[in-house]
């Protein structure tokens, strides 16, 4: 069966990582996160992956003590390294092959960006795992997935969120709340919808770059959206 997206961005934050707990990562968890990944990976899709940080730190919540909120940044950035890395060990462990691309120099730990070369990667099946977000402070790893998405040249960027896509209201507090199954990016800001972060969503617009909001732990549900399926929710031009 054809594939309606070969390419994709998958992006989930840090918290998708931590299962029940309310820090840090769950070894279960991990794994099942990846399963997901491994479904895609063997069905033929080139999977690119920027994770979060903030089961770990975000740079906005330290605040006195004398730490400025770059300081903070760069902490939350050097918080999805570390996710990043647990997530290619898993990778590895479950038999494929991942690369951690960081937008911060570790040597020894993590290799450079280069769209180059990770399209190279992507085109013989390896896991691209993008670290620290876009390397600058005052930014989010949504931005990051909208700029990696676009650089890798994804056919689409998934979102993948506690709630499967965007709803007319909270559905956790207003039962009568209902999932749009498509919106254009025009109607996101006109209803003022929190998709991304708007420096993400403006990036994704410009570049006419879909993005499908999902549940990443709904069962086979990514595998849906590439095969072309609806699930969740898709914002595009
Ligand atoms: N961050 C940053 N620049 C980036 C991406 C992330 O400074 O380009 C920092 C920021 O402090 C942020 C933290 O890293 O709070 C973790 O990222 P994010 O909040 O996006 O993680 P998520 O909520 O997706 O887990």
């Amino acid at each position: 069966m054809a594939l309606k997206y070969q390419r994709v961005l998958l992006k989930f934050s840090g918290e998708a990582l931590m299962g029940s707990a309310d820090f840090g990562l769950d070894a279960q968890t991990l794994r099942q996160v990846v399963a997901e990944v491994k479904a895609l990976h063997d069905l033929g899709v080139e999977v690119g992956i920027v994770v979060g940080g903030g089961n770990i730190f975000r740079g906005a919540q330290i605040q006195g003590a004398g730490i400025q909120r770059t300081t903070g940044d760069h902490m939350g950035m050097m918080a999805t390294v570390i996710n990043a890395l647990a997530l290619r060990d898993v990778i590895e462990d479950m038999g494929m092959h991942a690369t951690v691309f960081s937008a911060m120099s570790i040597e020894g730990v993590s290799h450079g960006f280069n769209a180059n070369h990770v399209k190279k990667q992507l085109e013989q099946g390896k896991i691209a795992l993008f670290a620290a977000g876009t390397g600058s402070p005052f930014f989010t790893t949504d931005t990051a997935a909208a700029l990696r998405g676009i650089e890798i040249d994804a056919d689409i960027v998934l979102k993948a969120t506690k709630v499967d896509g965007i709803y007319t209201a909270d559905p956790k507090k207003n039962p009568t709340a209902t999932r749009y199954e498509f919106l254009s990016y025009d109607e996101v800001i006109q209803k003022n919808l929190q998709v991304m972060d708007m420096t993400a969503f403006v990036l994704c617009r410009e570049h006419r770059m879909p993005i499908r909001v999902f549940d990443m732990f709904k069962k086979d549900a990514v595998i849906r959206i590439v095969k072309g399926e609806a699930e969740g929710t898709l914002v595009s031009g």
